[in-house]
């Protein structure tokens, strides 16, 4: 049967993530392609006792349905997290619940997105925001990432040039490269995005799981009336439990409210009411903590394996958060090549590849910290490193050039 799907199919990426973790899922595999929290971490105990305290307390109206805005007490809490971590001064009612940080991207994409409206984003960008970007067929324009965050002159040139509807970006411990934003870098996209008018995008899917360095300014902070910032519990609590929020200023958060009517109604209420429990009833400053000293552990484990292991030339970030590293091979090496090398030595890897809109990135590579044990992690990185050693020695003209 032939299918007549509408055209803006045609022009939205195939999940190449998912393709490659069909392959990647067999249990004798050592995958660091995938970007799963670590699952030890989940409050288990804590989310069954209160998932029965709701359903036999609440009941009715847990499972009834429910406001668009989601539930007050959730959004306040929210609020008062954005002050205490951040400073920032949010009403609840500048705040949606949201089916996971996910949801904001497409929401988001719905408001302002017309067909060949330039949506500007970090090279390389988050691959879900280009996928739930590109249903509504934009041009996207990049921004190279330095090590200290987007190139200035670069988003200069495009804010002036392109006139994007928005700047997508994640200040803090990217994905897929695990880089923060420095301060100065942080005032001077304000500054540039101030005078050209530009919406920011501001993804936060990160910023709780910082685990070294000191706390950077939001986007929020410099820019409020400008910055949509995006939020979520699926580092900190769980991601099965899909919610997220976008916090914005009220006549955007309005068309949000307008959109996610016509797309679901409402989030989730049952886990809205169990999320609002727990962090009413247990204590959450803790368990992030916990969540973010692992997560160092892990990712001090995998940077000492990789400066043992990896060839010279291949070069690496040192992220300060988040649960990815991102590798970059000499000039002229494949990223796919490697992960055809090392899937046959049992170890995955993400190429960096969709993490471009422009076809670039064919030499980069994303490795995920936050999914393996420490031994997983030196066994893994330590067979990588000979599959490059090998790569390099065999094609060494590559590596002269
Ligand atoms: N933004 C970024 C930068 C992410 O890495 C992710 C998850 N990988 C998301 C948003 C979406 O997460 P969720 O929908 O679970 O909140």
């Amino acid at each position: 049967m032939q299918y007549t799907f509408a055209s803006r199919m045609e022009k939205t990426p195939r999940s190449f993530i998912r393709e490659i973790l069909k392959v990647t899922q067999r249990p004798e595999i050592i995958s660091f392609a995938g970007g799963l929290p670590n699952p030890a971490l989940f409050p288990v105990k804590e989310l069954a006792e209160t998932a029965e305290k709701v359903i036999v307390e609440e009941g009715t109206a847990a499972l009834q349905y429910a406001t668009t805005e989601g539930h007050p007490p959730l959004r306040e809490w929210i609020a008062e997290r954005y002050k205490k971590r951040l400073g920032l001064e949010i009403s609840p009612d500048e705040i949606l619940i949201t089916n996971g940080s996910q949801q904001c991207l497409d929401l988001i994409g719905k408001i302002f997105i017309n067909k060949d409206s330039v949506v500007a984003l970090e090279r390389p960008g988050y691959l879900g925001a280009i996928q739930a970007f590109s249903m509504y067929e934009p041009k996207f324009s990049t921004i190279s990432l330095t090590s200290e965050g987007p190139d200035i002159h670069e988003l200069g040139q495009v804010l002036d040039k392109d006139k994007p509807c928005f700047f997508y970006g994640v200040p803090n411990s990217q994905n897929p490269s695990g880089i923060t934003w420095s301060r100065e870098n942080r005032k001077a996209v304000a500054e540039r995005l101030e005078r050209a008018e530009t919406v920011f995008v501001e993804d936060d899917a990160y910023g709780e799981l910082k685990f070294r360095g000191e706390q950077m300014p939001s986007m929020k902070e410099l820019i409020p009336e400008l910055t949509v910032m995006t939020g979520s519990f699926s580092k900190i609590i769980a991601p099965g439990m899909r919610m997220g929020w976008i916090c914005a200023p009220t006549p955007i958060l309005e068309q949000a409210v307008t959109v996610k009517q016509g797309t679901d109604l409402h989030s989730n209420i049952l886990s809205q009411r169990i999320i609002s429990r727990f962090l009413a009833n247990y204590p959450v400053d803790a368990h992030i903590a916990r969540i973010s000293a692992a997560y160092e552990s892990q990712c001090d484990c995998m940077l000492s394996a990789i400066q043992s292991e990896f060839p010279e030339g291949v070069s690496y970030t040192r992220p300060d958060g988040g649960m990815f590293i991102w590798a970059t091979l000499p000039k002229g090496y494949s990223s796919m090549e490697l992960f055809d090398r090392a899937i046959k030595k049992d170890v995955a890897i993400l190429p960096g590849l969709p993490f471009y809109t422009d076809g670039g990135g064919s030499d980069t590579v994303r490795l995920n910290f936050s999914n393996s044990t420490p031994e997983r992690i030196e066994e893994g990185i330590s067979r990588l490193g000979q599959v490059l050693r090998e790569y390099l020695k065999e094609t060494p003209e590559l590596h002269a050039a």
